[in-house]
This record gives structure tokens, sequence and C-alpha cells, in this order.
């Protein structure tokens, strides 16, 4: 069971977010689950105050610390000694999250504490106090870090044993091993004039799986050639594959020399 405790200004619409599909299901079947805490309510002025001026000037306000150690120690009075908590602040100055952070905090992880902040920022303080580790989801900056912690959130939940039907679910989608996942059809055959490819109609298994591998290849190749760098090729059935990619490739541009 893994615990995601979600520190917001706006715990409704992260808690409905992540009830919904297959998340919500999840919860209710125990595989996870999700407390989204309002920090407003651990503020000890009477107008529920959480952000004041930064100092040195500036525009906006920041995030003060106490309202939000408060919250945070609240939620670290429940957790058991044997839990294995982190207390991650989602950041656009963190470590950009990527699938292989998602697999680490499923596995090294049983408790999983998303601090959100708005405005500024929140006050280095608490983060220098309490936070174990800062992640971005990309290099933009958003209004508000409720975005980035549903995605972390979900990207570590739909990992957790139980939540899919099956691990194949997960572990055959880009980003798993490296490359990118091959295009998806389903009903019905023609839509448009635009015909499946026949050898997924052809019920058999090896030649779709090569397919599919082939076409994974393929795209990571020409939209993500960083990734594409990484790739190990060097078995014997991928350098078959690599051969035969060129040879069709060489075909086509035969075929149709306007097109390259
Ligand atoms: N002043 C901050 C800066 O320049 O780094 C940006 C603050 S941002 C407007 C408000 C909040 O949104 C942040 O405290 C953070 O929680 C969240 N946030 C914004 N962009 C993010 C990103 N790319 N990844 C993760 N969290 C983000």
């Amino acid at each position: 069971m893994m615990q995601i405790d979600i520190m917001t200004l706006f715990p409704d619409v992260v808690g409905d977010m992540l009830c919904e599909s297959i998340l919500g299901r999840a919860q209710e079947r125990g595989y996870i689950r999700v407390d989204c805490h309002q920090i407003r309510d651990y503020t000890t002025n009477k107008q529920n105050q959480v952000d004041d001026y930064p100092y040195g000037g500036g525009h906006g306000a920041v995030m003060q610390a106490d309202p939000l150690y408060r919250c945070w120690a609240h939620i670290m009075e429940g957790c058991s000694e044997e839990e294995r908590v982190r207390t991650i602040y989602m950041s656009p100055c963190g470590k950009t999250f990527c699938q292989a952070d998602a697999i680490r905090l499923r596995d090294d992880y049983d408790r999983l504490i998303l601090v959100c902040g708005h405005y500024e920022g929140i006050d280095q303080r608490f983060i220098d106090e309490c936070v174990d580790e800062e992640i971005s989801i990309g290099d933009f900056v958003l209004t508000g870090g409720e975005i980035p912690a549903m995605a972390v959130a979900d990207a570590v939940c739909r990992l957790v044993p139980g939540v899919l039907s099956s691990p194949e679910c997960y572990e055959n989608e880009s980003h798993w091993d490296g490359l990118l996942e091959f295009p998806q059809y389903s009903r019905p055959e023609v839509w448009h004039d635009r015909a499946v490819p026949s050898i997924l109609l052809s019920g058999h298994h090896a030649n779709v799986e090569k397919w599919r591998r082939k076409q994974s290849i393929i795209r990571t190749r020409d939209r993500r050639p960083d990734m594409y760098a990484k790739l190990d090729l060097s078995s014997k059935a991928d350098k078959k594959l690599m051969k035969e990619i060129a040879a069709e490739e060489a075909a086509a541009m035969d075929e149709n020399p306007e097109q390259n």
C-alpha cells in the first residue's frame, strides 16, 4: 500500500482528481491512499493567512514556514516508525521528474508527502528543515504545485502492484526500457480511409511483436535522439531489425524520392 499526503491550499481540486477512474478504484480497493491537507488549517492568525511579503523586496508573496511546518508535523505524527517517509517539495528548481524517479519512489518509500507551493514559492527555512528532495515536472513555471503533485502521485501510484491489472500494462509503455511506445490502433479497421497496418490483423504474435519493436525504435530515433543514443541495440535480434529498417527505408526512398 502506498500512502500519498498532499499539502495544498486547494485540497478539494487535488482530491477530486485523484479519486477518479483507475486511481479512484485503487483507493477503494486499498492499494493506495491519498489524503489532501489544507495548509490554511494550520495557521495561528485570525485571517488564516499563509503568506507574507518577501524579505528583500520584490513582487508577490511567499508562503510562510510556520503553517507549512505545522501541517507537515501533523502528518508526521500520524506516520509509524516502520514507514519509509519522503517529503518532496514540488518546485521548478528541483530535479526534473522521469519514469526512473517514479519507480524509485514506489520501491524505496511507503509514504510520500508532496508539498505544493503557490505565489512566489515557499520560505527556504521550511525546505531546509523538512524537505528531502525537490522535484520539477519540467522547465516551465506553473502557478502552483498542485498539477505537479498530481502528476507525480499518478505516475507513482499506477506502478503500485494491483493498481493496474498486470505489470505488463506499464512495462510495455514509453520510457520503461528507454524506448517510446509503438503506434496503437483500435476498431474500426478502416477509419477516414486510413487502414490499420495489416500485420496487426494477422494474428501472428511473433511478427506483431517484431513490428512493434521496429516502430518503437524508429519513433525513438526520430523523436528523441537523446534517448536513442543511449539504447543498446547490440543483440542479434536487434541488429537484424536495424538491417530490416534500413532496407525498408531505402526501398521507400526509391519508391518516393520527393518525400526525402
Ligand atoms: N518563484 C518560483 C521560481 O521562480 O522558481 C516559482 C513559484 S511558482 C509561481 C509557485 C509554485 O508552483 C511553486 O512553489 C511550486 O510548488 C509550483 N511549481 C511551479 N512550476 C513548477 C514545476 N515546473 N514543477 C514543480 N512545481 C512547480
